[in-house]
């Protein structure tokens, strides 16, 4: 087979691997060659922050695919190997051992990278960022002896690790800067029932507080000293505060990216302003559909990794696809899923569905004319599922039908009268 026939794809997690095989189903008959930085084959990412460390789980038990999954597929992985530089002109990349490797198409998943916490102290020992297995691992050292636990950002990340570090017994405090938790993505009401959910289990919660600076000795973090004043002990520190598009190779092919800090710019065929190139996963911003603007944006979650993967590889083999997937999340605290379907808009308004301090429980998120453009759940399996449904399809939905627990979603809708007699 001709070395430059070949697919190169950059990053080997749930973008790269779904687009090497989906353009391989699709027809592509050159090589498939994915190079990942890291040195583990292909895993689970989510568990990272939940079960790896509440059960002590092994690398091998959160592979993505097994090595049938590649052989069948004819994917060549190479591992702990990072690309460092594309000539696309030349359609040649350089990797980290010296190498090169011709290609005719370019994929990029390279993800995300955690946003560093820049204040006196942070590179001391004991202060962790969680992105990788490898971190991962680190971090469950860590732990070993540790009691006070500071974490920083009560973002997803920061919020799942508090819910696994309580549950293994650790006293854990968490400062977030702004006004709420997970405020970013949901709403105040949610936002209160997680914060009351967490203090329920003992995490301190600290909001309107940053850290200033680490204080340590030897070399080791022993405390967090805050926008407040105090002085937290610490024998961890965990930073959760957001992750950057890594966007190195993109620059260097040439391609658009969406203003500084905002991912590469893709299509709804996953590709990016350069002939050749394509991008998908947590490093891609696009437009989407399911938005209030048109403002290009990134979705760092499995699912939009998964599914722009598999479009970005039909789209190397010359099939036809196009991504228009409805956004949806889920993050696993306590014993609480949260499932979150399509982009909030801030004009909507919201029905819940039960009461707060109960389960389950839903927020559906109706715009002016009533149709369906968000709903989260908690614990509310049954409205998840209908909610990717009627997101996907802009359904109108009576809000007095909405907020009826004992009416399941779907009938609500179903039942609720056409848009114009609302
Ligand atoms: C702890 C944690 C918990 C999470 N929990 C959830 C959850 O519950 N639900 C959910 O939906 N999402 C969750 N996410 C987010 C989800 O894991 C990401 O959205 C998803 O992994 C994105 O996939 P990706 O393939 O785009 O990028 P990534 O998974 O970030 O992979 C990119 C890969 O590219 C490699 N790479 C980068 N540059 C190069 C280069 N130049 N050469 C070679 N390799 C390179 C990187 O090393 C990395 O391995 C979680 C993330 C983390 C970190």
């Amino acid at each position: 087979m001709r070395d430059d026939a070949r697919l190169l794809v950059a990053g080997a997690s749930y973008a790269g691997i779904h687009m090497a095989a989906a353009a391989r189903e699709k027809g592509w008959t050159g090589l498939i060659t994915v190079v990942g930085e890291e040195p583990w084959a292909p895993y689970e990412r989510p568990p990272l922050s939940k079960t790896f460390l509440a059960k002590g789980e092994a690398p091998e038990d959160i592979a993505l695919r097994g090595e049938v999954f590649y052989r069948r597929h004819g994917i060549d992985l190479v591992l702990g190997t990072r690309i460092t530089d594309v000539d696309h002109a030349a359609r040649v990349a350089r990797l980290d051992n010296g190498s090169t490797l011709a290609y005719a198409t370019l994929g990029l998943a390279t993800g995300g990278t955690p946003r560093r916490l820049t204040v006196p102290g942070g590179d001391l020992g004991g202060v962790h960022y969680l992105a990788t297995l490898d971190d991962a691992l680190a971090l469950r050292d860590a732990l070993d002896g540790a009691r006070d636990v500071v974490i920083v950002g009560a973002g997803f990340i920061g919020l799942e690790l508090a819910a696994t570090l309580t549950g293994l017994g650790r006293s854990v405090h968490v400062l977030e800067a702004g006004e709420r938790v997970m405020g970013r993505v949901l709403t105040p009401t949610l936002s209160a029932v997680l914060a009351a959910v967490h203090e329920s289990h003992g995490v301190r919660i600290s909001t309107g507080t940053g850290c200033v600076a680490m204080e340590g000795s030897g070399g080791r973090v022993t405390g967090v000293r805050t926008t407040t004043g105090e002085t937290l002990r610490a024998d961890v520190v965990l930073v959760g505060i957001g992750s950057v598009p890594r966007t190195e190779l993109a620059r260097q092919a040439g391609a658009a990216l969406a203003g500084p800090g905002g991912g590469v710019l893709v299509d709804a065929t996953m590709r990016t302003s350069v002939p050749g190139v394509l991008a998908a996963g947590d490093c891609a911003a696009f437009v989407s559909s399911y938005a209030p603007t048109d403002v290009p944006l990134r979705l760092e979650s499995v699912q939009n990794a998964t599914d722009q993967g598999r479009v970005a590889g039909a789209t190397a083999a010359g099939a036809e696809a196009i991504y228009n997937a409805v956004p949806w999340f889920w993050s696993d605290q306590y014993d609480l899923k949260l499932q979150l379907v399509g982009i909030h808009d801030p004009a909507s308004r919201e029905v819940a569905r039960g009461t707060p301090d109960g389960e389950p429980f839903s927020l559906v998120h109706l715009d002016l004319e009533n149709r369906v453009v968000a709903v989260d759940s908690v614990n509310s399996p049954a409205d998840h599922v209908a909610a990717r449904r009627l997101v996907a399809a802009r359904e109108h939905l009576d809000p007095s039908l909405a907020q009826d627990a004992a009416t399941p979603l779907k009938a609500a809708v179903a039942t609720s009268p056409p848009a114009h007699r609302l």
